[in-house]
């Protein structure tokens, strides 16, 4: 005999809660998940009431359920938030270009405003080009160094005072256990909070909403209420490192669900020793963004690309930056060393 639902009792049960356990029907399964993500939200007090809010859309299933459900919960508590989309076009045909069509059907169904600032008019450069230069090894180093001060150049366009993003629960336990295995501890510290605050002009605070819902729930979600969004990977996604960290954290999940939530606690109770050495946050001579250098990642990335030396921003190479910066002329030595590329 089918399951009745634990929680109403009167209907039939579609789904087992990967969060909990509890056997679910439709109906509260979306009232238990949109309450959790209101819940976070109210207990971190991410936004207040009057606010103009910029929703980062990729197309994918979690900016899309957040989507969905900030503006559902926005009406349902009365917020008083003025959200929009914003959207990041990389430059990567095939899988930007249908995925940004998926956003603009969302914008269409969602009635929200929407921004794309794309990867070409900001730096001059598509992902289809930069992999053409740098290949598939370091390409993600780009793109994601690219994507954090496009989004706040968006935001910035569009005058809103917050970005939220669609981290979902299972991506911070991946952060955190990425910046163990790196050792970053100034990462560590930073990726569990739910949210960020300006760090300086043109850095425009960031927020997590999704922050405590599993990955599997998203997706349950979303297929439920029939969401239309986009679930094809990068074409250029082979990030090893990264997909290794991933699998051991679904390899783990599956033997104990509540790993994702217990790592995550574990990053927020880390706290750092006394004297550890952390970056000292500055700006860009070049662009003013925030930097603990004197050029920020971005300026540093593209300088690389337009002198057809792509290794420049790849590892520690810092000395050169300010050959760089004060227009030296490298030597043989040093341009050969940021020349060759892994294929
Ligand atoms: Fe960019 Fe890499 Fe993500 Fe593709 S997988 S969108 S290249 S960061
Ligand atoms: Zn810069």
């Amino acid at each position: 005999m089918p399951a009745q639902c634990s929680s109403c009792t009167e209907k039939r049960a579609v789904l087992k809660r990967p969060k909990t356990g509890h056997s679910l029907c439709k109906e509260c399964f979306f009232w238990a998940f949109e309450e959790e993500v209101h819940q976070t939200i109210v207990a971190a007090e991410l936004f207040k009431s009057g606010e103009s809010v910029g929703i980062a859309a990729s197309g994918g299933k979690d900016s899309t359920v957040l989507a969905h459900v900030m503006k559902l919960l926005n009406e349902r508590y009365n917020y008083g938030l003025e959200l929009m989309l914003i959207s990041v076009d990389e430059g990567i045909t095939g899988y930007r270009d249908d995925s940004l069509e998926t956003v603009k059907r969302n914008q269409q169904q969602y009635e929200l405003p929407l921004k794309i600032v794309s990867y070409e008019e900001l730096y001059g450069w598509t992902m289809d080009a930069i992999v053409k230069q740098v290949g598939l090894k370091n390409n993600c180093t780009f793109c994601g160094v690219f994507r954090r001060q496009a989004l706040d150049r968006g935001a910035v366009m569009l005058k809103v005072d917050k970005i939220c993003t669609g981290h979902n629960a299972d991506d911070v336990a991946e952060t955190v256990l990425m910046n163990v295995l790196r050792g970053d501890i100034a990462r560590l510290r930073r990726c569990t909070a739910i949210s960020t605050s300006s760090e300086g002009e043109g850095v425009v605070p960031r927020c997590k909403p999704l922050k405590y819902a599993y990955e599997k729930e998203i997706v349950l979600y979303a297929y439920f209420k029939k969401l239309d969004y986009f679930s094809t990977e990068c074409i250029y996604s082979p990030n090893a490192y990264r997909g290794y960290a991933r699998t051991f954290l679904k390899d783990l999940e599956s033997i104990r669900p509540s790993t994702i939530i217990d790592i995550i606690h574990s990053g927020e109770n880390l706290s750092v020793r006394e004297g550890v050495k952390m970056p000292v946050q500055g700006t860009c001579s070049r662009c003013g963004y925030i930097s603990s250098q004197a050029l920020c990642k971005s300026c540093v990335l593209l300088e690389g690309l337009n002198r057809g030396l792509p290794k420049l921003g790849i590892g520690k190479h810092h000395r050169l930056h300010d050959k760089i910066l004060s227009q030296q002329p490298l030597t043989d030595k040093e341009e050969r060393k940021l020349k060759p590329v892994d294929f």
